[in-house]
C-alpha cells in the first residue's frame, strides 16, 4: 500500500501533515481507513519508553496555561511532548468548552509539540477510544511524554485515569477561600494536585487551599503503593513552582518503574480496554443486527407501557441476536 509508505515514511521524518492524516484515518467510522492507520502504526514499530499524564481541573482552573508552562520544562529536558484533549461538553452540547479560544499558543508553535484537540459531536466512550488510538500514533511518532487534558466535569475524568500513568487536578483559588468546585471522586484520582494561580492577591488563598487539601489528602487511602498524593502550589501564568511538578512528575515515574507498579498499571489498563473495546464492538454489532432491529420496536414499546419486563425483553433480544449469528444460548 503506497498510502502507507508514504505515511510511515512522513511520520518517521518528523512532518506534521502525515501525522495528522494517519490520526484522521484512525478517528474514521471507515474500517478500509482504520485499518490503513493500524497499518501505519504497525510498521512505525513500539515507541520508546513514554510517559502519559492526565491534567484535569475546572475551565478557569488554568490547565491550558499550565501545559504550556509544563510543555516547555518537558522539551527542555530532551522530550517531545504531544497534548490531546478529552473533551465531554463536545458530545453533550456539540459545542466544546476546551476547544472555543486559541489555546497554548508558544506550545503549538514548537517544533517538539503536537496539539490535538478533541474529536467532536461523539459519545464519551467514542471520544475515549479515538484518543487511545491517537495515543498509539503520537507516541509511535516519537512524542514520548503525552498529555491528556480533560474538563473537570464529568466522568471523562476517569476515562482520563483509566489511559494514563499520573493524574493532575489543577485547582484555583476563587474569590473568598473558597476552591471553584470539584467533586471528591476527582481528588481521590490525584497523584499530584497542584494549587494553581499562587501569586499576587491569590496567594494567601492558595496557601490555605494547599493545607486544607493536604490535611485532606492525608486522611485518602493512598492510590498507588510507591507513591502519595502531593500537594503543590504554583503560578503556571509566572511559571512558578513548575520546573518542580515536572520534577515531581519524573520521581513518580522512576519509583513507580522500579516498583514495578507502572508496568503493572499499564497492564491492567490495557486489560480494561480489552474488555471495553469488545463490548463497544458488540453492542454495535447488535444495535446493526436485522432482526434485533425488527424485533427492537415492540419490545421497546412493550417495556414502556409496563406490559413487560426489561430483563424479560432484553433476553429476547439477545436471543434473536445470537441466533442470526449462528450462536447457540
Ligand atoms: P483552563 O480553562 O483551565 O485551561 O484555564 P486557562 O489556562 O485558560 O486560564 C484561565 C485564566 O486564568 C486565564 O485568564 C489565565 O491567564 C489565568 N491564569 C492561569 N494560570 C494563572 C496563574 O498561575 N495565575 C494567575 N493569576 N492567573 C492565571
Amino acid at each position: 500500500m503506497a498510502d502507507v509508505d508514504a505515511l510511515v515514511a512522513g511520520i518517521r521524518a518528523g512532518a506534521r501533515r502525515p501525522l495528522a492524516r494517519a490520526i484522521t484515518l484512525a478517528e474514521s467510522t471507515r474500517e478500509d481507513h482504520r485499518a490503513v492507520a493500524r497499518e501505519v502504526l504497525a510498521r512505525l514499530g513500539k515507541p520508546r519508553d513514554t510517559l502519559r499524564i492526565a491534567v484535569s481541573g475546572v475551565p478557569g482552573a488554568g490547565k491550558s496555561t499550565f501545559i504550556e508552562s509544563l510543555g516547555a520544562h518537558v522539551i527542555a529536558s530532551g522530550h517531545q511532548v504531544a497534548v490531546l484533549t478529552i473533551d465531554p461538553s463536545s458530545a453533550i452540547s456539540g459545542g466544546s468548552i476546551l476547544g472555543d479560544k486559541t489555546r497554548m499558543a508558544t506550545l503549538s508553535k514548537s517544533p517538539e509539540a503536537y496539539i490535538r484537540p478533541s474529536a467532536a459531536g461523539e459519545t464519551l466512550g467514542g471520544v475515549a477510544r479515538r484518543t487511545r488510538d491517537t495515543m498509539a500514533l503520537v507516541e509511535a511518532a516519537g512524542f514520548d511524554v503525552v498529555i491528556v487534558e480533560t474538563v473537570g466535569v464529568g466522568q471523562s475524568e476517569t476515562t482520563a485515569a483509566s489511559m494514563t500513568d499520573l493524574f493532575t487536578l489543577v485547582l484555583a483559588p476563587a474569590a473568598g477561600d473558597d476552591l471553584q468546585g470539584i467533586k471528591r471522586g476527582i481528588v481521590e484520582l490525584a497523584d499530584l494536585v497542584l494549587i494553581n494561580k499562587a501569586d499576587g492577591d491569590l496567594k494567601a488563598a492558595a496557601g490555605r487551599a494547599a493545607s486544607d487539601y493536604a490535611n485532606a489528602q492525608r486522611l485518602l487511602r493512598p492510590r498507588r503503593e510507591s507513591w502519595s498524593a502531593r500537594v503543590v502550589q504554583c503560578s503556571a501564568l509566572h511559571d512558578d513552582g513548575v520546573a518542580d511538578i515536572w520534577n515531581a512528575m519524573r520521581e513518580y515515574r522512576s519509583l513507580m518503574i522500579d516498583s514495578g507498579e507502572y508496568e503493572k498499571n499499564r497492564s491492567l489498563q490495557a486489560r480494561h480496554w480489552l474488555w471495553q473495546e469488545t463490548t463497544d464492538k458488540l453492542v454495535d454489532l447488535l444495535k446493526g443486527h436485522t432482526q434485533v432491529k425488527a424485533e427492537l420496536p415492540a419490545l421497546e414499546s412493550a417495556v414502556e407501557s409496563g406490559s413487560l419486563a426489561p430483563s424479560v425483553a432484553a433476553d429476547q433480544l439477545v436471543k434473536a441476536f445470537m441466533n442470526m449469528t449462528g450462536e447457540s444460548s
